[in-house]
């Protein structure tokens, strides 16, 4: 390893102790630089590396909110205004019992990363709270979300912070958060938050976002290796707003996804999941995946969701949550053949998982480039709002899948150009770096 990204990751770990999701997302990034930092020094000369590591800014706070039997609970609240280089910071609010400063900070890294490669000009951030959300009535999540809010409320704004959603964040949630945002600061500044209804500043297909951009890019890299889509089975891990939204485009692009999960467990329907019911179960009735045996009882359960990955199938689509997917996994998926695999949640492989799939010649799209489309439609959300202006479903529909086509051709060429041809998790950290690091060397000191 060249000795500088050496010298910046001991750095690294012994400034942020126990943080290791953090640890791992950097020493992925900062391992695909070698070829950048041999052929030009102006990196090392002006500490980027240093720099790119260290949040701008790190807000933790306390969150007191009142539950519906009448106690007082307190959970830490979390921002990390990662880097501000190519434009506002902008990333999601996790709301997951998991969360602590490791987690926010290595979300917050790969959102300065991905949300370069949609060339919009947005910097990266990323916050959230250990509150879990399950199993709350509404008004216990209303309540969160304004406290939540009174306090994040002071260090954002549309041209200093965009929060958005991610897990335990959707629609009902930015509606809340915003709402609160309103009351305290007397301004209807739409801009603000991205992911808002429909009819007070969202943007259409801004929900399906993530998925169909997945599913995009994946159709673009298999276009480019002349492959097709058609009748292959899939596995989509997940049954949130991303794992929603993939199935439905790489179903109506003629693959047939056999098995979807929750953190119970999954579900397998060699007949193809049956996607109007998973909606109906997840976005309605905030139910769980089991349910689906009510309607099909000739489905499978099982109460392992890890176990997703021993299902027989030709593509991979992890879209639940980071290191999902361990060496044991990717050994059961390379058993069974698979084709391909693309990352629509973040960080969903662990390090050794992503060593054996290239070992093996998998086509991969790591996460940084495969689910851009999410941050991507909210950047488009915010030029609507910026503009006051409304764009058609289909217009926004159309940008995404360009940005996604885009994202895939810079990766490859980026690849190629490093001498890492075929090398996409090369290709997209390159790419992205070049972009934020060259930014931050024309903007001096900072
Ligand atoms: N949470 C999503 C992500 O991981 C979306 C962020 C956003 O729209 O700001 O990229």
């Amino acid at each position: 390893m060249h000795n500088y990204i050496e010298k910046v990751l001991t750095k690294l770990k012994k400034r942020n102790p126990g943080e290791v999701e953090f640890h791992q997302a950097v020493e992925e990034v900062l391992e695909s630089l070698e070829p950048v930092l041999e052929s030009d020094s102006s990196y090392e000369e002006n500490s980027i590396l240093e720099r790119i590591i260290e949040p701008e800014r790190q807000i933790i706070f306390r969150v007191p909110w009142v539950n519906d039997a009448g106690e007082t609970k307190v959970n830490r609240g979390f921002r990390i205004e990662f880097n501000s280089a190519l434009g506002p910071y902008k990333g999601g609010l996790r709301f997951h019992p998991s969360v602590y400063t490791g987690i926010v900070k290595f979300l917050g890294f790969e959102q300065i990363f991905k949300n370069a490669l949609t060339g919009r000009p947005i910097g990266g951030a990323k916050g959230g709270s250990d509150f879990d959300p399950k199993g709350k009535s509404d008004q216990e999540i209303m309540r969160f979300c304004q406290s939540f809010m009174t306090e994040l409320a002071r260090h954002i704004g549309d041209k200093t912070d965009v929060p958005a959603g991610d897990i335990g964040v959707g629609g009902r949630e930015i509606g809340y958060l915003f709402g609160q945002y309103k009351r305290i600061k007397n301004r209807y500044e739409a801009g603000v938050l991205t992911g808002k209804g429909l009819s007070w500043g969202g943007s259409l297909a801004r929900t399906e976002a993530t998925g169909y951009g997945l599913v995009y890019i994946l159709a673009e890299m298999f276009k480019d290796k002349q492959i097709t889509l058609e009748g292959k089975e899939v596995i989509v891990s997940g049954s949130g707003n991303v794992a929603i939204y993939a199935n439905e485009k790489i179903s109506e692009l003629g693959a047939k996804v056999v098995a979807m999960s929750d953190s119970s467990g999954y579900i397998y329907d060699q007949n193809g999941i049956d996607l109007d019911l998973i909606k109906e179960i997840k976005e309605v009735k905030r139910g769980r995946i089991k349910e689906y045996l009510e309607k099909y009882p000739e489905a499978e359960y099982y109460n392992q969701c890890h176990d997703i990955w021993t299902v027989d199938c030709d593509l991979a689509l992890p879209c639940a949550t980071q290191n999902e997917i361990n060496l044991e996994a990717v050994k059961k998926l390379i058993e069974n053949d698979v084709i391909a695999i693309a990352e629509g949640a973040n960080m969903p492989l662990t390090p050794a998982a992503i060593e054996l799939v290239q070992a093996n010649n998998i086509l991969y799209i790591p996460g940084k480039a495969a689910n851009a489309g999410g941050v991507a439609t909210s950047a488009l959300e915010m030029t609507q709002n910026a503009m006051f202006a409304e764009w058609s479903f289909e217009e926004v529909d159309q940008k995404l899948k360009q940005i996604m086509i885009n994202i895939y051709q810079e990766a490859s060429t980026t690849a190629a150009k490093y001498g890492k041809k075929g090398d996409l998790v090369a290709g997209a950290n390159i790419a992205a770096f070049l972009k934020v690091a060259n930014a931050m060397l024309d903007q001096g000191v900072v």
